[in-house]
């Protein structure tokens, strides 16, 4: 089985402190697939600061240098694999940016572009922003050859199930939606299992345990800003929950911790 953490969010004001801190004692035993936002909009998002919720101004993830320095020495670890996460994950009036955003396949290749200039490195997956996609946001992300996790869920997408007639989840097993990624014409589609306050921990359990086979996948994804703490109901914070996770995770014969991109090339070869 492949495991691999997801974290959303790093964008512009993302210090290296709040990664440390929640994945220092992480990313030595499992890299950290961090999506990442090219070019931050004001936009509510509790992944920047309040004061920047609203206004015209877009941050370039670039210009936080301390951050890209740091990024760079965690790539050449291998502790840290770069993923995009939207444009500018701008909310819009009818809904996330992927879904009701405008000049879609322009920003894919933009912001893809920005990304693998400044890390050095490809960037082989995209995860949209809210976990949801349009026709016209997958068409735009596949478009450009990426991989995607998230926005595999048709209410997420907006559209009617008959629209993808390529990608219907709903006729096949959730075992197989869960823990087989779909291997489509030149990308990959991965599901995955949310931590977060609010999350049903005994679900994020099941799934793992429903994915242990040798040919399976789970991907966890978190937001390294929620980590820090307390889950809803459980006495608990969402940082020691992940170390549990992961020590479940170990006890699997043969797990295999790995990146977004290493289990991009595993299933693409598979296929
Ligand atoms: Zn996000």
């Amino acid at each position: 089985m492949i495991f691999t953490i997801r974290d959303d969010d790093t964008n512009f004001f993302t210090t290296p402190e709040e990664l440390l801190t929640v994945y220092g004692r992480i990313w030595d035993q499992c890299p950290v697939s961090l999506s990442v936002v090219p070019f931050h909009a004001c936009t509510p998002s509790k992944g920047i600061p309040r004061q920047y919720w609203h206004g015209d101004h877009t941050f370039p993830v670039g210009d936080n240098k301390d951050l890209i320095v740091f990024l760079k020495q965690m790539i050449q670890a291998g502790r840290v694999c770069i993923t995009m996460h939207g444009y500018h994950h701008k909310d819009e009036e009818d809904g996330p940016e992927f879904v009701a955003g405008r000049d879609l396949s322009s920003k894919v290749i933009k912001g893809k572009r920005y990304l693998e200039q400044l890390f050095g490195t490809p960037i082989q997956v995209f995860v949209p922003p809210h976990n949801a996609l349009s026709f016209e946001g997958w068409k735009a992300v596949t478009d450009s050859r990426l991989s995607l996790s998230g926005g595999l869920s048709a209410r997420k997408r907006g559209i009617r199930l008959s629209d993808f007639p390529d990608v219907v989840l709903s006729k096949i097993s959730k075992r197989r939606a869960w823990c087989r990624p779909r291997v489509c014409r030149g990308h990959v589609e991965f599901g995955y299992a949310t931590l977060s306050p609010s999350a049903d921990l005994k679900s994020v359990i099941e799934r793992l345990s429903m994915c242990r086979g040798p040919s399976d996948f789970f991907c966890l994804a978190t937001h390294y800003w929620e980590l820090p703490h307390h889950h809803n109901n459980e006495n608990a914070v969402l940082r020691d929950m992940l170390h549990d996770l992961l020590a479940r995770a170990k006890s699997i014969s043969g797990v295999q911790f790995t990146s977004l991109n290493t289990a991009v090339n595993v299933f693409s070869k598979g296929s």
